[in-house]
């Protein structure tokens, strides 16, 4: 029998939940993990690993047990055991395949297929995770409206105000924790011929010169959007893990939205503050992103 591909309800911020477990598979290192039908817990992404996964319990007939790790897994049309990160052969969502949500033991859990789990995600650091998370996509979103004048051409990807999309067009990674989302950008031969320049120009300073008032300029608009409050949501097309989910954020200017597979904030007054700090690599070829929520 191949698993239905699990249902997942982080999306809407829940991290509590009821389900029948389908599954217990052992793992390559000993650990084992526990597959449910439905699940709060956000796990890892096996192709773009951004969000770090949930932590908590699941509790079974009184017993708790603790989720050291939460994993996706992949199972084929042909069955067999769930793959897991770089063994997973095709990309998030291949419709052949089921998607689920492992929530990795330390140790054998005996038999639990049948029972119902109580499923329990430390709370504490969801919501870490989902600051970080939110603070990466508004960090977008300023930086990009502030590397605007840099571009001579369109390049041909705008986001969702209008301004070239440096973010997507030259991002080399994105990870978050708990206390930070840390986003690095390639500014190599490829981005200049789409038309970005971090050269000195009639208007405009060298990027290095300019990365002071460049980062008080994101930092401005950063503040200027925690202040408003602006509401923040995750689109849902359908309850399934691979579901083509958005981040949505109803900012001043405009409704903002980005495809994302993480938690979020539900509003950005739960933010005190939001401030990112902008470094250049010595040979000019990196530009990081260290962007820190502070919660209200
Ligand atoms: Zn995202």
């Amino acid at each position: 029998m191949t698993l239905p591909t699990t249902h997942v309800s982080f999306p809407a911020g829940a991290v509590t939940g009821e389900s029948t477990v389908l599954a217990v598979h052992p793992l390559d290192d000993g650990r084992h993990a526990v597959v449910t039908g439905a699940t709060p817990f956000h796990p890892l992404d096996h192709t773009w690993p951004d969000q770090p996964a949930d932590l908590g319990t699941l509790t079974v007939d009184g017993v708790e047990l603790a989720v050291v790790d939460c994993l996706t897994g992949a199972v084929g049309p042909d069955g067999g055991a769930p793959l897991v990160g770089a063994d997973i052969p095709v990309r998030r969502g291949d419709e052949e395949w089921s998607w689920l949500v492992l929530h990795v033991l330390a140790a054998d859990p005996g038999d639990l297929v049948g029972r119902t789990a109580l499923l329990t995600v430390d709370a504490g650091r969801r919501a870490a995770l989902s600051a970080s998370h939110s603070g990466c996509h508004l960090l977008a979103l300023a930086l990009n409206e502030a590397l605007a004048p840099r571009w001579r051409k369109d390049p041909g990807r705008a986001d969702a105000f209008g301004h070239p999309d440096f973010d997507s067009l030259a991002m080399a990674a994105s990870v978050m924790d708990t206390e930070a989302s840390t986003d690095t950008y390639r500014l190599g031969k490829s981005l200049r011929k789409k038309g970005f320049t971090a050269d000195a120009t009639e208007d405009l300073p060298a990027l290095a010169d300019a990365l002071p008032e460049l980062t008080e300029a994101v930092n401005r608009r950063l503040a200027a959007w925690v202040a408003a409050d602006a509401p923040v949501r995750v689109d849902v097309p359908g309850p399934e893990l691979t579901a083509r989910r958005q981040w949505h954020c109803e900012l001043p200017e405009g409704a903002a939205r980005i495809f994302c597979g993480g938690t979020h904030l539900h509003h950005l007054g739960e933010l005190a503050e939001l401030r990112t700090e902008l470094r250049l690599s010595e040979d000019g070829g990196e530009l990081v992103a260290v962007t820190r929520p502070k919660r209200a």
